[in-house]
């Protein structure tokens, strides 16, 4: 009769001890964990269900004007290339839509022609998310913002000097473009924009991927569909 009490009062001080025990294990445990999520790679493909949204930082050369490229036509043209055509048995419905972040004029002493790899280089020094990835801050998750440059033209861009209507990094963050005719103006950024998931060029007939933007480049396939989802 007397240890009962005894025998309780330690029942409860193993249960206290056991609590504490587990809060003191719980809390670094949970610190770990955020900071896992701040580290880790997020899942690298969204579920087709979930627009991706790919955001652009715009700058247009300062003599363009809206004449000769017209943004908010362009991004309608873009969205139109992300649908699934009935007519191409080959081509999905892609759930990603460009997203301009800003938008603004520029000239630092540029002519609006890309002659050289220098002068390439030198549309991206000043940009103020680029950095290396090109990322919104310094999560290493966040999204690159591709950098998109609006030039008179392009005579340089690694292995070709004639006929350039966009140029642009293999999974990369950097994208020029020249203002053609909005009739392919859609296949021409999703093209370039493309080349930054780390598309290649695929010569089929039809296909966005194809060297030769056309006004009927508007197939991406599903391979092509899971690069753009990825999540980068
Ligand atoms: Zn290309």
């Amino acid at each position: 009769m007397e240890r009962r009490p005894s025998s309780v009062f330690a029942l409860v001080l193993v249960l206290l001890a056991g609590a504490g025990a587990v809060l003191y294990l719980q809390w670094p445990q949970s610190t770990t964990a955020r900071a896992h999520l701040l580290t880790e790679p997020q899942p690298t493909i969204v579920p087709n269900n979930v627009t991706l949204t790919i955001p652009l930082d715009i700058k247009v050369y300062e003599t363009i004007r809206r004449v000769d490229f017209d943004l908010d036509e362009t991004l309608a043209r873009v969205a139109k290339v992300m649908k699934k055509e009935a007519a191409i048995a080959s081509d999905v419905l892609c759930n990603v839509k460009f997203v301009p972040e800003t938008v603004s004029k520029f000239s630092d002493g540029f002519d609006g022609q890309v002659n050289s790899p220098e002068e390439f280089n030198s549309l991206f020094v000043d940009s103020q998310q680029g950095g290396e990835r090109g990322r919104i801050g310094t999560i290493p998750t966040a999204p690159k913002v591709r950098q998109v440059r609006v030039v008179w033209g392009i005579s340089w861009c690694d292995t070709g000097t004639t006929n350039i209507a966009g140029c642009s990094d293999q999974d990369g963050y950097r994208v020029v473009v020249t203002p053609v005719s909005v009739l392919r103006a859609g296949q021409l950024w999703a093209h370039e924009v493309g080349h930054t998931k780390a598309l290649t060029h695929r010569e089929d007939s039809g296909a966005v991927m194809q060297s030769m933007i056309t006004t009927q480049s508007n197939e991406l396939n599903a391979g092509e569909c899971s690069k753009f989802r990825r999540r980068d």
